[in-house]
């Protein structure tokens, strides 16, 4: 099975995907987290990437496009892959299906995470991410799973991306650029429409409805 999750930034695509991960095996790809991959590095690719996401920009559809391609012809496990944060517009929407060609692959669900602007706010103020395993956590929400957490809590940091004002520019460009994506999915198989604006685990149902496991 092959999914994509889309959504506002806030929407849970992170949790969502890692609920997925934990209880049935997938494999998260985030094009988040392979940036973030790079910016570790220090190279001077990385700082590039750098600059552009802490300002809430998009980064280059021919960047994303070779760093997936890159990844995807080193995995060996080919099935039961979530794409998360990918594509985020409309021509990496066609790019990927040329890549997905390229390796074999059919997409078989979509779901579309929709959720209020204002709870986005809410969500991403309470946000922590493990910068060494890559999990999302909220402070916000009394959490058993971040406290016995196994990296401990030395590696929980809040993005730079994650301040009020990037956010907001965050939200806005997903407006403009990712939800378009809404009609060109509508129209092909496996698309669902999720509300996340319900609480997190009821979401999780939601999702799982539509999998068949
Ligand atoms: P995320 O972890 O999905 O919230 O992504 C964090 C940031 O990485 C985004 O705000 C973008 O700057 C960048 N990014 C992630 N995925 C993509 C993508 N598919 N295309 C362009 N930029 C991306």
């Amino acid at each position: 099975m092959i999914i994509i999750i889309f959504g506002p930034p806030g929407a849970g695509k992170g949790t969502q995907s890692q609920f997925l991960v934990k209880e049935f095996n997938y494999l998260q790809i985030s094009t988040g987290d392979l940036l973030r991959d790079e910016i570790k590095k220090k190279s001077e690719l990385g700082g590039k990437i750098s600059s552009l996401i802490n300002k809430g920009y998009l980064v280059s559809d021919e960047l994303i496009y070779l760093l997936l391609d890159n990844y995807l012809n080193k995995l060996n496990k080919k099935n039961k892959l979530i794409f998360d944060g990918y594509p985020r517009n409309l021509k990496q929407a066609n790019e990927f299906s040329n890549l997905l060609d390229k390796y074999n692959l059919r997409i078989n669900k979509v779901f579309f995470l929709n959720i209020d602007r204002e709870l986005v706010k809410k969500r991403i103020s309470g946000r922590v991410v493990c910068s060494k395993c890559n999990r999302v956590f909220n402070t916000e929400i009394a959490n058993l799973e971040m406290i016995n957490h196994t990296c401990g809590k030395d590696f929980l940091i809040k993005r730079k991306d994650d301040d009020y004002k990037t956010i907001l520019k965050r939200f806005d460009l997903y407006m403009e650029e990712t939800a378009p994506l809404i009609e060109y999915y509508k129209s092909k198989e496996g698309f669902c429409e999720i509300d996340g604006n319900k609480e997190i685990k009821q979401i999780y149902q939601q999702i799982k409805g539509f999998i068949d496991v």
